[in-house]
């Protein structure tokens, strides 16, 4: 299926509202952002997770920056927050099922699954997902999926088509 990367966003901003509140969510959105094609529901899902965590483990009203980059043949999407950061060492396996970085235990709601099923959807979607710390403190979730060019030129055809043109 096709989805508009831009409605993902804020259908899973609307997810969030109830923790949105006070937050300055800031958004560095290139140009164009594209049609991708997978699951709608899924990349949703994504935004929502990684959100959740941005507004989880950073101070009440503290700004979370959401950031598009549209490449030749895919898309960048960054969630950075300036919470409490990532323990290096655990910078990796907090994709991994169950994992949880040893500072936030007992600490906060949460299993540990949010970021596994993350990476479950975006491997799915030819994609990849990593973590990283912010040098002025906090953390940046990145993931970037492809947007294949051909199949974009292919749509926009059908897109006429379906508009009567
Ligand atoms: P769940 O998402 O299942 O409710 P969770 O948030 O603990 O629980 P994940 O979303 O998979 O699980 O995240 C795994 C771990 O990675 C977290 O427990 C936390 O230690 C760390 N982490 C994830 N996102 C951030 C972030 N934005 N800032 C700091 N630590 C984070
Ligand atoms: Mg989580």
């Amino acid at each position: 299926d096709w989805c508009d990367l831009q409605d993902i966003i804020g259908v899973a901003l609307r997810q969030v509202e109830d923790q949105i509140k006070e937050r300055a969510i800031q958004f560095n959105i290139s140009a164009e952002v594209p049609i991708v094609r997978g699951d709608g529901k899924l990349l949703e899902q994504v935004m929502v997770n990684l959100l959740d965590n941005a507004f989880k483990y950073s101070p009440a009203n503290s700004p979370v920056e959401i950031t598009v980059v549209t490449g030749k043949n895919q898309v960048q999407v960054s969630v950075a927050d300036r919470g409490i950061g990532i323990p290096a060492a655990d910078l990796t396996q907090i994709f991994d099922k169950f994992y949880r970085a040893k500072q936030i235990e007992g600490n906060s709601n949460g299993i540990g699954l949010g970021l596994s099923i993350c990476r479950t959807i975006i491997e799915a979607h030819n994609g990849k997902i990593w973590a990283e710390n912010r040098p002025d403190g906090g953390t940046m979730i990145h993931f970037f999926i492809p947007v294949p060019e051909q199949d974009k030129r292919l749509m926009d055809q059908e897109g006429s088509i379906f508009n009567g043109n």
